[in-house]
């Protein structure tokens, strides 16, 4: 084991890394150096064996400890040297699977990267090439109005599929031929690669994965035994939803292979501004413009709500930006949770283009007017007043 680099080296953390840091570490350079993001790379996967490792010590509170002490010498097991199956078939691939898993997503599934094959010990899941195959989920995205997503509505949209050819009914061979056992791969759909303890299993490049390979493809699918398809699908928005509402639409994904059923069709919604109402979550905000005489005065104004125009009344006096809460005017929520609330701002708006009778009233307004009547430019003034003053005593120094 000479030449061995630093496990902490190898994850970039300090000798002090907490057990959070260490995790982290060993997150972000798996998903960089992961088999699956790497194909045929041999640099990628040495880097990904060596970070694996380093992970496999430093996660342990025992065997760091040991390494800490000993180094690469305190955690090499017997002649063997590292015994990386010994240990990963001993329950810690669950959770290496797991914190993987949560990265890579879909890439455990099916097709992708097995990873019980990738540590020599692990389990051997051999994949039976003639089992069904559920289809992918497939994701639209849809753009709908605010007043939809407030009030509900009914959508038809036109999807297009990759489906189970008609021609060949899936299989992807002409008609009257079958698809054939695979010769590179035995008819089990994989490969395996590497020596020793240490060993990548990769779908077969050949029938890429599927055991079988088609001798005279079908003409209708060049072989694929797929054909992009439209689909018509009615859809009902339920009122409350949102942007970033996902409804799901069971069966409409992809076919599935060799019988396996449909994936399942997920509408993301993505809810479209309202020119008046701000949202947040089944709260709304909207802004009114109010004269400055039925602010001054006080008096009832018309507030637009989903449930219709509300009159609110506002007090004397009431200032530009103050705001006034209508309880219950919100949106209806979508799981049936009650409805949220309104919260009017007043806006208080400057007339223009005024009457000369009006401009004479104002002025005779302005004339009646002190600075009691507007407390706040009586407290600027004195503001402004002080901040000369002040001034002034600096330039005699
Ligand atoms: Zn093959
Ligand atoms: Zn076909």
């Amino acid at each position: 084991m000479a030449g061995k680099r630093d496990y902490y080296e190898v994850l970039g953390v300090s000798k002090s890394a907490t057990e959070a840091e260490i995790k982290s570490a060993y997150r972000k350079l798996a998903m960089k150096y992961h088999p699956d993001h790497n194909q045929g790379d041999a640099s990628a996967a040495e880097k990904f064996k060596e970070i694996s490792e380093a992970y496999e010590v430093l996660s342990n509170k025992e065997k760091r400890e040991r390494y800490d002490r000993f180094g690469h010498d305190g955690v090499n097991f017997g002649p063997g040297g590292f015994d990386f199956g010994r240990d990963f078939s001993h329950g810690q691939d669950v959770d290496l699977q797991d914190i993987l898993g949560s990265f890579f997503g879909g890439a455990f599934g099916g097709g992708g990267f097995d990873f019980s094959g990738f540590f020599g010990g692990g389990r051997q899941r051999r994949a039976d090439p003639d089992a069904p195959v559920r289809g992918a989920d497939v994701t639209f995205r849809l753009r709908i109005d605010f007043e939809e997503a407030v009030f509900g509505s009914k959508r038809d949209i036109d999807l297009k599929v990759p489906d189970s050819c008609a021609e060949c009914a899936g299989t992807g061979a002409a008609k009257g031929t079958k698809p054939v056992r695979c010769s590179s791969c035995g008819g089990s759909g994989y490969v395996v690669r590497g020596n020793g303890f240490f060993q990548v299993r990769q779908p077969c490049p050949a029938c890429h994965g599927e055991g079988r390979v088609v001798g005279t493809p079908c003409k209708a699918c060049r072989g694929s035994g797929r054909s992009v398809t439209s689909r018509h699908i009615s859809l009902r928005i339920p009122p409350g939803v949102d942007t970033g509402t996902n409804m799901r639409v069971r069966g409409q994904g992809e076919s599935g292979v060799r019988g396996g059923e449909r994936g399942d069709l997920f509408v993301e919604l993505e809810v479209a501004p309202s020119h008046i109402f701000e949202r947040s979550g089944s709260d709304l905000g909207v802004e009114v413009p109010v004269s400055p005489a039925i602010a001054a005065l006080g008096g009832a104004i018309d507030v637009p709500t989903p449930d219709g125009m509300a009159q609110l009344r506002i007090p004397a006096g009431t200032a530009d930006g103050q705001v006034f809460r209508l309880r219950g005017k919100g949106i209806k929520a979508l799981n049936g949770a009650g409805q949220g609330d309104l919260s009017v701002r007043i806006a208080v708006e400057t007339p223009v283009k005024l009457s000369s009778a009006q401009k004479e009233t104002l002025e005779k307004f302005i004339d009646l007017s002190t600075d009691a009547n507007f407390p706040r430019a009586g407290r600027f003034g004195q503001e402004a007043t002080l901040f000369f003053s002040r001034r002034d005593a600096l330039n005699k120094i």
